[in-house]
């Protein structure tokens, strides 16, 4: 009887691209929505990982120098045992499959094997790292050709196989990979083929990734300049005239907060926009939920108040999740948004009003201070006497809202909308930035944010632990806590909304300290 399985898999190499990663191709993330298997490297980004089904098994087929070969014919194994057993196998290469990755290896024995096998190209280090730090690879005015080029060979071989003649005459860019440890040696070899001492030269590390460092020199010091600062791969050494034009071209790394390091504090589920908008600027979003949000208890509360919706003058929002909330128990109801009928709606600021249109509505009222004094003061303006209000709230929301409308001689009800608890835990990345000192900035959008924080570290660690950070706080409120606890306010908005937060730290990091 034969071992043969009734049908074989198909084994996909994709390139990952160099880091980031919106730039692995349209069909690479296409092959990892279907991959059983993904066998992964060292410098793929784990993130991608993301688009592969949740029972894909992931293989970590890390190399980090060293043991090559050995590793090499692993994983040539891996991949044909896997494929003989009939999966859908993704190999993800960094940068490209056929640029010094193996790949060509990796489809021999595959084909050797009778394995199916098919590849999709990525985006390699070398054009990465040339976009991102702003240096074209070939440029009309300074040259007409690249080379890339293996560094790797060049220490120790005395024969080498790299024609430095060649590639030493004229003024075409080289682009060479693998090459930091033998960075003195290749550039001495161009040097003694004829290449000028004053050609610019470029170490790009970690390219496209928020982590990018790029250093600059010239064929005669780069070597030195790289010594002193102790520059590690994985790097890209750019040498040619076009590296000159990275002073007008950079863009990546020249973003006002490239490379900093920023906690952010608010729920998972309501941290992502905030934290796009501060990597757009370049910084490096680690997400530490500090506050989970839950159903309450019960629906009662709301549902009833829900169901009485028509009698009320008022329905008075103050946050997202509470018009989500809101609408979502309406919707749970059989009802919509026309139950309201003439209850006019008031939203504490600009992001809930949005989000009230989304469902149709337009606010009548948004105060310009957003926050609860501010809609207690646009109250204040209001004949409020006798009027019913209804504030559909957060378990630990501040009593001023309530308060102050009764004061007024308004009939209020709050029910419970949704609950803030804390996390089980900090996720592990935030907690070891933390321990290590690599934190630039945390950010708190809320009282809660703090004091969770404070509950789930202790209050001394606390205040040990964000030495030396700067604290972001989105307004006065969420600044007061933070001082009660110990901690001293760097940043704190004048209105407190994420895009100002967001300017605000900016211009932080901007001004000279
Ligand atoms: N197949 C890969 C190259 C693998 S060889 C590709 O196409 O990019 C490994 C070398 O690639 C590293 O030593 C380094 O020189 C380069 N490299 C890979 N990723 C890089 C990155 N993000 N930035 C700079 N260099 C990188």
């Amino acid at each position: 009887m034969s071992n043969a399985p009734c049908h074989t898999g198909m084994v996909y190499l994709v390139g990952a691209g160099p880091g980031d990663p919106g730039l692995i191709t349209l069909k690479g993330v296409e092959c990892l929505q279907r991959a059983q298997v993904v066998v992964y490297d060292y410098l793929a980004n784990e993130q991608l990982l993301a688009h592969a089904p949740d029972d894909a098994e992931l293989i970590y087929a890390g190399k980090i120098g060293g043991r090559h070969n050995q590793d090499q014919e692993e994983i040539n194994r891996l991949l044909v045992e896997k494929g003989r057993e009939g999966k859908v196998v993704v190999r993800l290469k960094g940068g490209d499959p056929f640029v010094f990755g193996r790949g060509g290896e990796e489809c021999e024995a595959l084909s050797e094997a009778g394995i199916p096998f098919r590849i999709v190209p990525g985006v390699t280090a070398a054009l990465g790292a040339a976009a991102y730090s702003g240096i074209p690879l070939t440029h009309r005015n300074f040259t007409t050709s690249v080379a890339f080029v293996t560094g790797h060979e060049g220490k120790d071989k005395s024969e080498s196989a790299i024609d430095w003649d060649r590639l030493s005459l004229g003024n075409g860019t080289v682009v060479f990979y693998m090459g930091i440890t033998t960075l003195r040696s290749n550039m001495e070899r161009l040097l003694r083929h004829g290449r000028s001492p004053r050609t610019p030269v470029a170490l790009v590390r970690w390219g496209t990734a928020p982590t990018q460092q790029v250093l600059t020199g010239t064929l005669a010091d780069i070597a030195d300049r790289a010594e002193a600062i102790g520059f590690k791969p994985p790097a890209v050494t750019i040498v040619g005239e076009v590296v000159g034009l990275r002073d007008k071209l950079a863009w990546f790394d020249n973003r006002p907060l490239f490379g900093r390091k920023i906690l952010v504090t608010r729920a998972a589920d309501q941290a992502g926009e905030f934290a796009a908008m501060l990597a757009d600027r370049g910084a490096v979003v680690l997400e530490c939920p500090t506050i989970k949000l839950v159903d309450p208890e019960s629906w009662e509360p709301l549902d009833a108040a829900i169901r009485g919706i028509g009698g009320y003058d008022w329905l008075v929002l103050t946050s997202v999740n509470g018009v989500r909330r809101f609408f979502q128990r309406l919707a749970a109801l059989g009802l919509d948004a026309r139950a309201l009928g003439t209850c006019r709606v008031c939203a504490v600021g600009p992001k809930t009003a949005e989000a009230i249109r989304a469902f149709g509505i337009s606010p009548d009222l948004v105060p310009s201070d957003y926050k609860a004094e501010g809609v207690v003061a646009e109250f204040g303006k209001l004949a409020m006497s006798g009027a019913r209000v209804l504030f559909p709230r957060a378990d630990k929301a501040r009593e001023v809202i309530p308060c102050e409308l009764k004061r007024m001689g308004a009939r209020i009800d709050s029910p419970v909308a949704y609950c803030n608890v804390m996390p089980d835990r900090l996720p592990p990345e935030a907690l070891f930035a933390l321990e290590k000192r690599t934190v630039d900035c945390i950010t708190f959008t809320s009282s809660s944010t703090v004091h969770n924080l404070a509950r789930m570290l202790g209050s001394d660690l606390l205040v040990d632990m964000l030495k030396g950070v700067a604290v972001a706080s989105i307004g006065a409120i969420t600044s007061k806590t933070c001082r009660e606890l110990g901690l001293k306010v760097d940043i704190e908005p004048a209105r407190s909304t994420l895009e100002c937060l967001t300017e605000e730290i900016e211009r932080h990091f901007h001004s000279p300290r």
